[in-house]
């Protein structure tokens, strides 16, 4: 399918931002999106590149009802060289076409998703912080825009995509989190949407992070909504842990998501002569195994912060510290490696790298 560019007249033009170390996440977003509509009986239409602007929409619109929305996340880098890369973007493309038959909406032919955001990565490659530690997040979303209060699947779907220039996550170094063990909330249930990139999930986590923040904690480990008793996710990212020589992590039964970001790490840690177990984990054995220094090392994984080390976790109004409660060497080796491969300065043995050219 062919692209149009709409023309970006000269007052559309945004300001550029002049000091990268100020730059937030998500609060900036280049001068354009790509947008392209579904409908039923004629399929993907009239995709287009043009100036980025707020949508007129029918306040009967399905999104805003019944929350048929899909998203996903992933990254640019611009290397020293001038060379514009992405991070396994067709992974993103997989877990999109995933999400929505989940939600009932029309597959995003992989073509048109890779080569939509590549043309608008091209275009806007000005906008590409450069500083460590900086990058361009790029957002691909749909959303269902027929105008009707009946629960259905719509018969319209905009998909869009749109781009943010986002500062270093760890400007000042790494700094572990503390999280809390979220025994009375669940983010996730076995045939739910738990596998899935949708709106809807990180609507009804708030309130448990929330809670959460008020108590001290900067995020919430969540446990598997049957018996609250296995490790699921921590906020909105994968969970790790590290025993000794083993990298252990929850399986991918349905209630997880499948991270980009927990599959790169689980193949980086194979190479770094660690064993990976995928398996159930128990939090009374992981707090048990925290205790006597089993659990060495604890770490979330994401796009946006690529890994986050956790340095204390609590159960039931109990503080456990993980290891020195600092930052352990696998972590960050783990994270040196992958930053260092999306930025060009290690070499990507994976083929990870999506280069444009
Ligand atoms: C996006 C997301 C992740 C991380 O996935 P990455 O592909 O590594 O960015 C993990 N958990 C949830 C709930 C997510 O939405």
């Amino acid at each position: 399918m062919d692209i149009r560019i709409v023309p970006l007249p000269a007052e559309k033009k945004k300001p550029r931002f002049t000091d990268e170390s100020k730059l937030a996440f998500g609060r900036l977003f280049t001068d354009r999106m790509l947008l392209v509509e579904w409908k039923a009986g004629q399929g993907w239409v009239d995709a287009r590149i043009e100036p980025y602007a707020p949508f007129v929409l029918d306040p009967a619109c399905l999104v805003f009802h019944y929350a048929q929305e899909i998203f996903e996340g992933l990254k640019a880098y611009k290397w020293a060289d001038g060379t514009v890369a992405l991070f396994r973007p067709e992974m993103n493309a997989r877990r999109f076409n995933r999400s929505a038959d989940r939600l009932c909406m029309p597959e995003v032919p992989e073509e048109l998703f890779l080569k939509g955001i590549e043309a608008l990565v091209k275009l806007e490659s000005d906008w590409i912080p450069t500083s460590p530690g900086t990058s361009l997040y790029i957002r691909p979303t749909m959303i269902a825009v027929e105008p009707v209060l009946g629960v259905k699947p719509s018969d319209h779907y905009y998909f869009f995509v749109i781009m943010s220039p986002v500062g270093a996550y760890y400007a000042s170094g790494f700094k572990p989190v503390k999280i809390m063990v979220e025994d009375e909330y669940v983010r996730a249930v076995p045939g739910g949407t738990g596998d899935a990139k949708t709106g809807g999930n990180y609507a009804s986590s708030l309130k448990a992070g929330l809670e959460a923040k008020k108590k001290g904690f900067d995020q919430v480990l969540w446990l598997d909504g049957v018996h609250k008793r296995y490790i699921e996710e921590v906020g909105a990212m994968n969970m790790l842990f590290a025993y000794e020589n083993r990298v252990v992590t929850a399986p991918l039964t349905g209630s997880i998501l499948n991270g980009v970001t927990r599959d790169s790490v689980l193949k980086l840690a194979g190479t770094l002569g660690f064993t990976v177990e995928e398996r159930q984990i128990d939090v009374n054995e992981l707090v048990a195994d925290i205790r006597t220094g089993k659990v060495t090392e604890a770490f979330g994984s994401g796009t946006a912060a690529v890994i986050t080390p956790v340095g204390h976790l609590s159960y039931k109004d109990e503080m456990y510290q993980v290891g020195d409660g600092g930052v352990g060497p696998l972590t960050q080796k783990l994270y040196d490696t992958l930053t260092g491969i999306q930025y060009g300065h290690i070499a990507d043995t994976f083929g990870w790298m999506r280069k444009l050219v």
